[in-house]
């Protein structure tokens, strides 16, 4: 691990924790949900603290450290680091880093985050900063590494996160479930490691990266404890991460009509049509806004999320938030609030109509062919059905996608609705 080695080969240290920050959710070139590391190093002094462990050997932080100036070979060293950490995933590995002496305008996190940016004029603007870059592939990775080192750390979570060594990358993980559970349980400043519902430890990821595991919380110096109660294969080593996840950063407030593809948005707006489940099991409808109107999504794997967004009716106001994609563009909804419903009740057919001539009870005609007497023939309309006024099975408020199915930036709900996103009517 980068750290370990800066330590031990030019004697630099933690100054911070280091940073797992994650960009734009949308953008097609990411890789793993598109995060970016970044470590701020210097010469320690003061009292450390613990951040993590690497082959039994302490990671060790100084609060009290002094900068030190930026040097090639750190950069060479980092770069050897990088290159020895990549693994097999073809075209799509594009890394690069950045060292710089200090870090550049938040502009250039929030551009990383909500806008797609191309290598060129982030080059050229590391360039006029006197940063030192190196680069492999289409260089995308000097994006995400500039934009880490441009995060201001405010809002942020932590995650530890343990890994594996490299025999193991690609191979099944062994983790206990039921060990992440107690965990979960014991440690409530941490979330998003079980799904109570699905029965599933949600910090174990699938993909073939070294990491064996992910911890998220609130409290930094709780997540080691949490470590220790989860029985799993034996780690390589872990760190606490300061992170961006669990923010909702990436999502900005704007009027309906102005949201587009490769953006994530909150908008507000009156649902226009009754929601439709497509093949596939997407959930699909409309919102309107000042005669402007946008799609929104509740893909399959959003799961029991469907179910709330099936229940809207048009008239109904809310606030939808998540990812745009495609053309027309779509929301990729992430979280939801109900603000009001259009109506409080809503007609429900109950059952079928009386025979008017006979007073037997009428059978259906078939699909909108109304009804027909099975004893004297008597037809009625499709209108003719008995109907009542039931009330309304939705109750306002917000609602949020299934833990394995969120997004890493997407904040959930139980640490809180973000204040402006609290605000939209
Ligand atoms: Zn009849």
């Amino acid at each position: 691990m980068l750290v370990v080695e800066l330590r031990r080969r030019l004697g630099l240290a933690l100054l911070e924790h280091p940073r797992l920050v994650r960009l734009n959710p949308t953008n097609p070139w990411k890789t793993r949900g598109n995060a970016a590391l970044a470590v701020r190093v210097g010469r320690p002094r003061g009292e450390p603290k613990t951040v993590g462990s690497w082959h039994g050997t302490r990671i060790e932080m100084y609060p009290r450290g002094e900068d030190a100036p930026p040097s090639e070979v750190a950069a060479d060293l980092a770069w050897s680091v990088v290159g020895a950490l990549t693994w097999p995933e073809g075209d799509r590995t594009n890394p690069g880093i950045v060292v710089m002496a200090r870090p550049g305008p938040e502009a250039w996190y929030r551009e990383a985050l909500h806008t797609m940016l191309e290598v060129a004029p982030v080059e050229s603007r590391l360039r006029e900063a006197r940063a030192i870059v190196r680069g492999a592939g289409s260089r995308r990775g000097i994006i995400g590494a500039s934009a880490a080192i441009a995060w201001p750390c405010e809002p942020h979570t932590w995650e530890l996160l343990a890994y594996r060594p490299k025999p193991r990358w690609g191979t099944p993980r062994e983790v206990d479930p039921s060990s992440v559970l107690e965990m979960q349980r014991a440690f409530p400043s941490t979330f998003d490691s079980y799904d109570e519902d699905e029965g599933e430890a949600t910090m174990v990821p699938s993909s073939p990266c070294p990491v064996l595991f992910g911890i998220r919380g609130t409290e930094p110096r709780e997540l080691p404890r949490a470590l220790a109660k989860v029985r799993s294969e034996p780690a390589e080593g872990w760190a606490v991460f300061r992170t961006n996840q669990g923010t909702d950063d990436h999502l900005v407030p704007k009027p309906l009509g102005e949201a587009r593809a490769h953006e994530s948005v909150a908008v507000t707006g009156a649902v226009a049509v009754r929601p439709r489940t497509i093949r596939g099991g997407h959930v699909l409808l409309a919102l309107e806004d000042g005669g402007a109107r946008l799609d929104v999504a509740a893909y399959e794997p959003t799961k029991r999320f469907r179910a709330v967004v099936r229940e809207l009716r048009p008239g109904d106001r809310v606030v939808a938030c998540g990812s745009v994609r495609g053309s027309p563009p779509t929301v990729n909804l992430e979280k939801l609030r109900v603000l009001s419903l259009g109506s409080a009740t809503e007609r429900e057919k109950v059952g079928n109509p009386r025979c008017p001539e006979c007073g037997k009870a009428m059978k259906s005609a078939g699909k909108g062919a109304g009804f027909r007497c099975a004893r004297c023939g008597t037809k009625a309309g499709a209108g003719a059905g008995r109907h009542e006024d039931r009330p309304r099975a939705l109750v306002p408020g917000w609602y949020e996608v299934p833990t394995d199915a969120r997004r890493h930036l997407a904040r959930p709900l139980r640490l809180g609705v973000r204040e402006d996103l609290e605000a939209l009517r």
